[in-house]
């Protein structure tokens, strides 16, 4: 049996532990409860009997938990018995291969704008670069004024660019009265949701473009706000978003940037042998495994040839990437493809490329490879639909909202940015602390008054200092925007809509390997907050516990 401080173990090395807790738990001059076994004398997994006999200790007082190394973690927003899953299934470009950041994204911004050249655009485009630091996931373009904002959970607006430029808050309130996006607007024609890794170059040039445009000698901004003019000729954002746009589609569907791609993957691709070794263990306990990917058969079958081109162990030596997978679907249209809107389903010819209708009954989908369809059409050949499949992929809207809101399907996203993100809660780590001695002392400042109280307490160099708190914990993350995640003490859509409809997250899908493939991933309860005050005051009242509180000097 391990010992209780297994559980415990600062190790970020998985089965490696140091057998010593740093908790009170095992303090020797703890005194010994005198009914009922005590935490630390429980076996692990605790027997029913001990159970039985198990005194609860305060919760304050509990050890911390055995945590791995955060950037081998995968958290999870709901509890998510991995022995339940029957099949899992990844999505291709962003999840099963994880591009090589910002090379990726510079290529895209170089590819699109020689299509805006193309389409005659100024010649100056050419000297635009990059900014691997502007765009972060969950912002919304409005195309209508060049804007980029970052909203929180709700719609409300946290912060606005123009362009490059940040707009003082005076001028955000002229431009959006409400300071506030209803729910229907946020991804509607004209606020735009930056929702894939994909769409980080567009967004970072689009600004760039409305910058250029604004700042040009030969052009002015026009009164309303909508774009700029020269001589005759109007301009409007909306119609650069909309060529913009264009570019875009041309870059990805032409061919443009996954030919460059396939022409130097070692620069644009990762390699980890941890990915085949990772399916065959799926495999090894009788999981089902899946790709559904937008990427046409071409494409997908040059990244995945090269993805499994790893060192792998004697047993898995010689096996296609193919041999890996239950069902390949190719050209699969997310996020239509989980609607009735789905297209047919076709088989693809693996030598020629070829699409051919054809008859799915009987035969196992087992290495043949499909395109288009739509969910029904994969749930019928995987005999399987709903909560017992886990797909993984990086697209918030095409590949977790969706699947899981039209098809109940368990969702896993992938989210390379949270690696800045510890980089970003370390730097903010001491601002955090003070926002969290601001907020008690919030709370202190109305304590003890009712509505008897006539002289209303002042509040106003508090909530100054919260909100510079605020900024100063954005500014430990992304310079332009903050956290992905929140702004303060608010959180960012992209945190909400994660957390609504992504079950698991990570930084990529090969943490998986960290984990036992029964894993139960276990959410912390969500408490409203009556229950948790309710819960505690009890608790403190029975156990007689004085809870710590921040060290205020009130002098
Ligand atoms: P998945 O992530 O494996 O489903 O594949 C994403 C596919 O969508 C890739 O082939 C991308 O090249 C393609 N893609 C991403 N963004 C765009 C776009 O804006 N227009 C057209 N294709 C896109
Ligand atoms: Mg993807």
């Amino acid at each position: 049996m391990l010992p209780i401080t297994a559980y415990v173990c600062p190790s970020p090395n998985p089965g490696h532990c140091a057998g010593s807790s740093r908790h009170s738990v095992t303090d020797p001059k703890r005194p010994k409860r005198q009914n009922g076994l005590r935490l630390e004398e429980l076996s692990l997994p605790p027997s029913r009997d001990e159970l039985a006999n198990y005194q609860d200790m305060p919760v304050d007082d509990l050890p911390e938990t055995y945590k791995r190394h955060n950037d081998q973690r995968v958290f999870c927003n709901r509890n998510l018995d991995l022995s339940n899953i029957e099949y899992c299934g990844f999505d291709m470009d962003y999840t099963l291969a994880e591009y090589i950041s910002p090379a990726v994204e510079e290529l895209t911004y170089s590819l699109i704008v020689d299509r805006l050249l193309e389409m005659g655009y100024d010649e100056e485009l050419k000297q635009f670069r990059f900014n691997p630091d502007f765009t972060i996931r969950g912002l919304i373009i409005d195309l209508k004024l060049g804007n980029i904002l970052k909203t929180d959970g709700y719609g409300f607006i946290l912060r606005v660019y123009h362009g490059n430029q940040l707009l003082p808050w005076e001028q955000v309130i002229e431009r959006y009265p409400s300071t506030f996006l209803y729910s229907h607007e946020i991804g509607s024609k004209r606020f735009n949701v930056v929702n894939t890794l994909f769409a980080l170059p567009e967004t970072s040039l689009f600004a760039d473009m409305v910058s250029y445009f604004d700042n040009h000698e030969k052009y002015t901004r026009t009164d309303d706000h909508l774009g700029v003019q020269r001589g005759q000729v109007y301009l409007s954002y909306e119609s650069m978003y909309t060529d913009l746009r264009h570019a875009v589609d041309k870059v990805h569907e032409k061919g443009y940037l996954k030919n460059e791609i396939a022409a130097n993957l070692p620069r644009y691709v990762k390699q980890d042998p941890a990915l085949p070794l990772l399916l065959h263990r799926f495999r090894q306990v009788g999981k089902g495994l899946f790709v559904v990917t937008n990427s046409d058969y071409k494409y997908t079958q040059t990244i995945m040839s090269f993805l499994f081109d790893v060192e792998v162990p004697d047993e898995l030596k010689g096996k296609s990437w193919k041999d890996y997978f239950d069902v390949i679907i190719v050209s699969a249209r997310k996020p239509a493809f989980f609607s009735d809107t789905g297209t047919a389903l076709r088989e693809v010819d693996q030598e020629t490329g070829a699409l051919k209708l054809g008859e799915y009954t009987g035969s196992s989908p087992h290495g043949r490879v499909f395109a288009g369809g739509s969910v029904e059409h994969l749930n019928f050949l995987l005999q399987c639909e709903g909560k017992r499949i886990l797909y993984a992929g990086d697209h918030i809207f095409g590949d977790v909202l969706k699947s899981k809101k039209l098809s109940g399907w368990r969702t896993f996203l992938i989210m390379p940015e949270l690696r800045q993100e510890f980089e970003g809660l370390r730097r903010s780590a001491p601002h955090y602390e003070h926002l969290k001695n601001l907020e008690f002392m919030l709370a202190e400042v109305y304590r003890g008054l009712a509505s008897d109280t006539q002289e209303q307490p002042s509040t106003t160099e508090l909530i100054k200092d919260l909100d510079n708190t605020a900024v100063a914990i954005d500014g430990s993350f992304n310079k332009y925007f903050g956290s992905a995640f929140r702004s303060g003490t608010k959180q960012s859509l992209f945190a909400r809509q994660s957390q609504q409809y992504a079950d698991l997250y990570s930084s990529t899908l090969l943490n998986l390997i960290h984990y036992p493939l029964f894993y139960m991933f276990n959410s912390a309860m969500d408490e409203l907050p009556h229950e948790g005050r309710g819960w505690r005051e009890h608790l403190e009242n029975h156990n007689k516990i004085n809870r710590r509180s921040p060290q205020v000097n009130r002098a």
